[in-house]
């Protein structure tokens, strides 16, 4: 199977396409990392809160790839921000995967209301010089949370993992992305489902012989964007991986522009939690 890579700005690179396992059981999250590599993939996304590392660790094993080949992330909870407790919620992250590093690792909301996200990102830097993660990024940041970090540490998240999809696709933050030299991942990239029986999106589908979902992903990774579907049913799994072999064109990109509607899923990173 085809794939492509995103060089990062410290010199490693990411698979564009990871599978996503938010609300997978630890079985399912086990059953799903093993098809998805079995199928291709070599980048899997968990985190701490998603109650399932010991599984995503089980379906790495049981796949029996090398460790250099694949690249795995997790992230630090709200609850763990803070120097000490996010340095200790990585090495219990690393114990339940079973790895001794990550390949990414990300503070998983800002929580501007606790203020932590500063010290977070310094636990986070000390870890990365340590050898238990290689890249060091976040997730759901805006402008002043990004600027923050590059001006009091001088080192720059490699990505911001943002919700976008096709109702809430973000491009003011992605421009800003650009300056900073900060790659954006999409998360919820098919809008948790609901995008996927919306007409314009049939249309193209039908036009290019391909399912929504591959439409979708496909304009993630024609968009430049790393981008993590998530699913446990193993024929959908691989469906996701599989839109290396159509490219959508320049009338498919203005229609899908149009679909923006603001139609945000998940909770404004101001105000949460
Ligand atoms: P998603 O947009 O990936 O949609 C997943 C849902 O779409 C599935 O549950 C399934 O119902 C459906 N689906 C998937 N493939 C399909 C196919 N080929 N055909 C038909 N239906 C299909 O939603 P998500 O899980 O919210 O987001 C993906 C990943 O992003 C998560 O698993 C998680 O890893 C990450 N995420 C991160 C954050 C964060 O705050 N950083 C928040 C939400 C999600």
């Amino acid at each position: 199977t085809q794939q492509s890579f995103i060089p990062l700005s410290d010199g490693n690179t990411i698979p564009q396409i990871g599978l996503g396992v938010w609300q997978a059981s630890q079985e399912q999250a086990a059953n799903a990392v093993y098809v998805a590599i079995e199928s291709g993939y070599r980048h899997i996304d968990t985190a701490s809160v998603y109650k399932n590392e010991e599984g995503v660790g089980q379906g790495i094993k049981q796949a029996g790839i090398s460790r250099e080949e694949l690249f795995v992330t997790t992230k630090i909870w709200n609850t763990d921000q803070g120097f000490d407790k996010a340095t200790a919620a990585l090495d219990a992250s690393l114990e339940r995967l079973q790895l001794s590093y990550v390949d990414l690792l990300l503070i998983h909301w800002p929580f501007p209301k606790m203020d932590l996200y500063l010290e977070t990102w310094k636990a986070l830097i000390a870890a990365q010089a340590q050898g238990k993660v290689r890249s060091i990024g976040v997730s759901n940041f805006n402008l002043e949370h990004l600027q923050r970090l590059i001006d009091e540490t001088g080192v720059t998240p490699v990505l911001n993992q943002v919700e976008l999809h096709p109702f809430w696709q973000q491009n003011a933050l992605q421009q800003t992305h650009k300056t900073l030299g900060i790659e954006t991942e999409a998360w919820s990239p098919l809008g948790q489902g609901k995008a996927l029986n919306h007409p314009t999106l049939n249309a193209i589908a039908e036009k290019h012989g391909k399912s929504s979902a591959q439409v979708i992903i496909r304009w993630h990774v024609q968009q430049g964007r790393i981008v993590i579907p998530k699913s446990v049913t193993p024929s959908r799994i691989q469906e996701n991986f599989n839109v290396f072999d159509f490219a959508l064109d320049a009338d498919d990109l203005v229609n899908i522009a149009a679909i923006d509607n603001g139609g945000r899923l998940g909770p404004d990173p101001l105000e949460f939690p």
